[in-house]
């Protein structure tokens, strides 16, 4: 059953458990996807009915960012951890290339990004077979999904960011052949070296969204969701005492 957050609802689960249940999608015959939303991405689907039904059919919904596991705290359903989008793909990446059985694919981000992480991933897990890559500003989608279906990837790595990479997911995955798609935001950039992940300490101090704010402060707009969010979170454990 899965935990309901604002009108999202997140699977309860942690990153191992989370891991091992995506390799398992990206070894079935059908076609699974993984959303991994934040505090941001629960905001855009509280006005998005489209979204929230993309989020909602998705087989995972990993709680991606530390806003989420206090709102679930905060409305009394906590979440057994954060599992992150990258988290999860470095040990979907790990699983790929220990097992080598399976075939991924980088789609998203600026020209060049994704080729750049694909050689830097390759050389961080051995074995890892990546079959192709494409930058995330094409204009037409058909010759993208064919060339994605020709590479034979069972896994697709979809970072177009938010709500846009769901969105693509939901109407053309499918026709790329593969098993499991995940979408994942800005991660090629941290891959690829071309953005930095937080350090350590910022990540378990649960502040990771604070060190992005200060290598780049444009984020602040988006931000500015997340007091929305939680007073949202707050308005609803609110009415529920009183109710
Ligand atoms: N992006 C893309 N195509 C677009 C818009 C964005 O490939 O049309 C990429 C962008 O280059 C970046 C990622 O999508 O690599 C979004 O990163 P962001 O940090 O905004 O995502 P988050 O991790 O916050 O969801």
């Amino acid at each position: 059953m899965r935990t309901d957050i604002l009108g999202v609802g997140f699977d309860p689960i942690t990153l191992p458990d989370a891991v091992s249940a995506g390799a398992a999608l990206a070894r079935d015959s059908g076609f699974h996807y993984v959303v991994t939303p934040n505090p941001e991405i629960v905001q855009l689907a509280d006005r998005d009915e489209l979204f929230r039904s993309i989020l909602y059919h998705a087989d995972l919904v990993l709680a991606d960012g530390i806003g989420i596991i206090h709102a679930a705290k905060l409305l009394g359903t906590p979440l057994p951890g954060r599992v992150t989008g990258i988290d999860f793909a470095a040990g979907l990446m790990q699983e790929m290339a220990r097992s080598g059985d399976l075939k991924l694919f980088l789609l998203g981000a600026k020209p060049g990004v994704a080729e750049l992480a694909a050689e830097r991933l390759k050389a961080t897990y051995q074995g890892l077979k990546i079959v192709g890559t494409h930058d995330g500003y094409f204009k037409e989608d058909e010759p993208v999904v064919e060339q994605i279906a020709q590479s034979g990837a069972d896994v697709l790595f979809v970072c177009l960011g938010a709500p846009k990479q769901e969105k693509w997911i939901a109407a053309h995955a499918k026709d790329c052949g593969v098993h499991l798609a995940v979408g994942l935001g800005g991660v090629l950039d941290v891959f690829a070296g071309v953005v930095d992940r937080a350090p350590v300490v910022f990540q378990k101090a649960g502040m990771e969204w604070f060190y992005r704010l200060l290598k780049q402060p444009s984020r602040i707009g988006r931000m500015a969701k997340l007091p929305a969010f939680l007073g949202r979170a707050l308005s609803v454990k609110m009415k529920r005492k009183h109710s």
